[in-house]
């Protein structure tokens, strides 16, 4: 189910964010080659105006000098004296466009006619051209034409109606596939870069559903571990329960009953652990004096604890403790699950040290025991649901529950559990509470 869902999810955030990526990259694309295109007519309008000054400080016009104009630029230059092609014009070089430079030229011949006083500069576009049969014309061209006046006398706006009838024309062609062959890399880079970066959001997408799944994932295989679990450690007494009313052997009144109050701490413990959980239970804070509420709890539990031949030590700092603010049965709650496993685990004729210390902006119980100790491996493990380390599997009143609520409640008051090896051997559990949790 969670391996579907990841796929759909990946599915989703990929085609959200490459869509962004598209349209982003498109409209980049599209500014890019606006600017381009507008760059290159300036260039080409440039070397346009230099050619047509250069051809005007001319006396005389040879195949050379143009040749070498064309070749240098180039260009396809073109040529009318009066209206009458120059012999330039019909040279090898300019056979796959001379058709295209004789339309231009009857264009521009009815332009002169419709423009009046201004027949200078009358032509600038772009033109596309058919590819000749031999393929060898180009297939697009710049076009640029423009009269230019060789007399030396006339001023310019003279010229323009006294001399446009004995002008010399000229009509450069730019061939443009440098530069169609210069968008169509940009166009290709772009798409490479657009495809790596869909490769690389499908992956992002891939890893950031993975993780935001994840949670959820480990939430649910813990809710299934903990519902087996549960059913498990409720089967045993449940089945113990039927055979006492089936076979009712002596006393088998007491048995249920002990059964029955075992069932009832084991659903107290899960229900007060999901409470915690889910933060539903409130606590009931108040504020606390460390040292006479450990008093308290010392003096309860020692009979207990003497009751197994284990004695018990309370250490409280000489000076004086700041309250805290806590909810007193949690806390006597968490102390007790501590003390009871230090009992359990302590044989007799060991002791057990309850002390209370300030460290830093914390108020801190311990709890230390002289029993069998935590191995470094497990003293994590210890803190999760139904988690027994196997050899105390037998004890019958342990369900594995006591340290995940001991951790939850100090966690609901803002503080944390450690665990540590006693000195000379043994467990030590130390709850860090908070001073200004309020
Ligand atoms: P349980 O009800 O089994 O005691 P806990 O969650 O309180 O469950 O403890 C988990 C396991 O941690 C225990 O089964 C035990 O193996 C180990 N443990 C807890 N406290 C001690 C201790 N003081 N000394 C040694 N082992 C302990």
């Amino acid at each position: 189910m969670f391996r579907k869902l990841h796929y759909k999810l990946t599915g989703l955030c990929a085609l959200i964010t490459m869509g962004i990526l598209f349209l982003f990259a498109i409209l980049y694309l599209c500014a890019s080659e606006h600017t381009l295109k507008e760059n290159h007519a300036l260039s080409f309008q440039h070397d346009f105006d230099t050619l047509c000054s250069s051809l005007e400080q001319q006396q005389t016009l040879t195949y050379r000098y143009l040749l070498q104009l064309e070749k240098n630029g180039g260009f396809y230059l073109f040529l009318w004296d009066s209206g009458t092609p120059l012999l330039f014009n019909s040279i090898d070089s300019h056979v796959p466009v001379l058709g295209l430079a004789q339309e231009i030229h009857a264009s521009y011949q009815e332009n002169v006619a419709d423009a009046g006083d201004d027949p200078l500069r009358l032509f600038y576009q772009e033109m596309d051209v058919p590819p000749a049969e031999d393929g060898s014309c180009p297939i697009s061209m710049q076009a640029g034409i423009s009269m230019i006046y060789t007399g030396q006398t006339a001023a310019v706006s003279g010229l323009q109606t006294r001399q446009k009838e004995n002008g010399l024309v000229l009509l450069v062609l730019s061939p443009q596939d440098d530069f169609f062959r210069q968008l169509s890399r940009q166009r290709l880079l772009f798409g490479l870069l657009s495809l790596s970066g869909c490769l690389f959001l499908i992956l992002f997408a891939y890893l950031f559903t993975g993780r935001l799944l994840r949670p959820i994932r480990e939430n649910q295989e813990r809710q299934l571990q903990f519902v087996a679990n549960a059913s498990h450690e409720l089967r045993t007494p449940l089945a113990v329960i039927l055979s006492s009313i089936d076979a009712r052997p002596p006393h088998y009144e007491r048995t249920i009953r002990e059964e029955v109050l075992r069932m009832s701490r084991l659903v107290d413990s899960m229900l007060t652990l999901t409470n915690l959980e889910d933060h539903s239970l409130k606590l009931q804070l108040s504020p606390l004096a460390p040292d006479t509420f450990l008093l308290d709890i010392y003096e309860q539990f020692e009979p207990l604890a003497l009751q197994k031949n284990i004695a018990m030590n309370l250490i409280l700092p000489e000076e004086a403790v700041p309250s805290i603010l806590a909810d007193s049965d949690r806390l006597k709650q968490l102390l007790l699950i501590l003390l009871q496993n230090a009992v359990s685990y302590t044989p007799p004729g060991k002791g057990i040290t309850l002390r209370l210390f300030s460290a830093d902006r914390y108020i801190c119980f311990q709890v230390a025991d002289q029993g069998i100790g935590i191995d470094d491996h497990e003293k994590e493990k210890i803190f999760e649901r139904f988690y027994r380390v196997d050899r105390s599997h037998h004890q019958k009143e342990h369900f594995g529950l006591g340290l995940c609520l001991a951790r939850e409640i100090a966690a609901a008051h803002h503080g944390r559990i450690e665990v540590s090896d006693t000195v000379g051997g043994g467990s030590t559990f130390t709850c860090y509470f908070p001073l200004e949790f309020k």
